[in-house]
C-alpha cells in the first residue's frame, strides 16, 4: 500500500508515544497535531483500510475509526438497497 503521504506528516520527528496514548482521554495532544496536518485525510484512510488497531491516525482514535467504518457500511448497505428497488 502506498504510504508516500507520510512525507508530509506533521508528526514527523515527534515522539511516537503521543500518538499511542494509554487511554482515549489522553488523545488530545495527538489530535491537536493531526488537526493541522496536511495529510490528515490520507492518513485516516490508510488506518481505516489496514484496520489499524492502535493509536491516533488522521485525528481519530481506534474507537472513532470503528465508528467511521460502521457508518460507511451502513451508508453502503442503504445505497445497495436503494439501487435494488430502482
Ligand atoms: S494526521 Fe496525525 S497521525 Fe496522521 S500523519 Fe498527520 S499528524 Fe501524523
Amino acid at each position: 500500500m502506498d504510504k508516500s503521504w507520510q512525507f508530509g506528516a506533521a508528526c514527523q520527528g515527534l515522539a511516537a508515544d503521543i500518538f499511542y496514548p494509554q487511554s482515549d482521554e489522553e488523545c488530545d495532544a495527538a489530535k491537536t497535531v493531526c488537526a493541522s496536518c496536511p495529510v490528515r485525510t490520507p492518513c485516516l484512510e490508510y488506518a481505516i483500510t489496514v484496520r489499524e488497531k492502535d493509536g491516533v491516525w488522521g485525528g481519530a482514535n481506534e474507537k472513532e475509526r470503528r465508528r467511521i467504518i460502521r457508518q460507511r457500511r451502513r451508508a453502503a448497505a442503504k445505497q445497495r438497497a436503494l439501487v435494488s428497488v430502482s
